[in-house]
């Protein structure tokens, strides 16, 4: 396999990759039976409806965290930048530069970023239990399934790039529950500058429409020269440069 000869991060990289979903495999285990412990003691009404508000809020809180880790890493530091550069930068500037990369990423590879974050929360949480009670209750399986979506978030985002994702992908995508490959399209299109959300992609047109996690590019979009921009800010500063050497060229300000 193409894939498996070379791991992004190297040897290294790959055994901290791996102790990361070993440890999280642990804590979210520990975790879930605190959860199942918590809705068994509430009884079967409380039971069933608390996971009924739970979960859907847990996905729109990992679609939320998706959004501003990828609006932060698409347009703010670099590859160099202490910590967050080589893990979370890189990976989404090559990601414009050549979006079918994702594609090429074994599970381990592609979702190892995100168990890393989602790691100690949920470690913190399920050593935090036992849970009681309908509120801690809530908690624990809050966190239980929005540290899966966090995980699960460039997986999502994989499939969405897929030319023929997995049946289970395709599902969830028809039914609007994860990431659809026309609502991510939005975010690849020139200026690049809105749709971040990559996780059930649930908050990109709300966001769209009220400008919030969302770059401002002046000028003509379909410019050459911004079609051929990766990022946003990469397009926002080729047309303020453009802006700059116009006005240059028209002397002085006749103002
Ligand atoms: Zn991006
Ligand atoms: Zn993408």
């Amino acid at each position: 396999m193409a894939h498996s000869a070379e791991y992004t991060r190297g040897p290294a990289g790959r055994v901290v990759d791996v102790i990361a979903f070993l440890i999280f495999g642990v804590a979210l285990g520990l975790l879930v039976y605190r959860a199942v412990s918590g809705l068994v003691n509430l009884g079967t009404t409380a039971g069933v409806l608390l996971p009924l508000i739970a979960v859907p809020l847990s996905l729109l809180a990992a679609d939320l965290i998706s959004g501003v880790v990828h609006y932060l890493a698409d347009n703010y530091g670099n590859e160099d930048t202490p910590i967050v550069g080589k893990r979370f930068c890189k990976p989404f500037r090559e990601h414009h530069v050549n979006p079918k990369g994702i594609t090429e990423h074994g599970f381990i590879e592609a979702n190892a970023n995100t168990c890393i974050v989602a790691l100690p929360l949920v470690i913190v949480v399920a050593l935090l239990g036992p849970y009681e009670g309908p509120w801690l209750t809530f908690l624990a399986v809050f966190v239980a399934f929005l540290s899966v979506a966090i995980i699960m978030t460039n997986e999502f985002h994989k499939w969405a790039h897929l030319e023929n994702p997995p049946a289970i992908a395709k599902i969830l995508q028809r039914w609007g529950i994860i990431l659809a490959p026309d609502n991510h399209d939005v975010h690849h299109v020139a200026p690049y500058d809105t749709y971040y959300c990559v996780t059930t992609g649930w908050l990109n047109a709300l966001f769209d429409r009220l400008g919030i996690l969302k770059v401002e590019v002046p000028g003509d979009h379909r410019d050459a020269e911004i079609l051929h921009a990766a990022t946003a800010r990469e397009a926002r500063e080729i047309i303020l440069k453009k802006m700059k050497e116009q006005s240059q060229a028209q002397g002085s300000d006749p103002a």
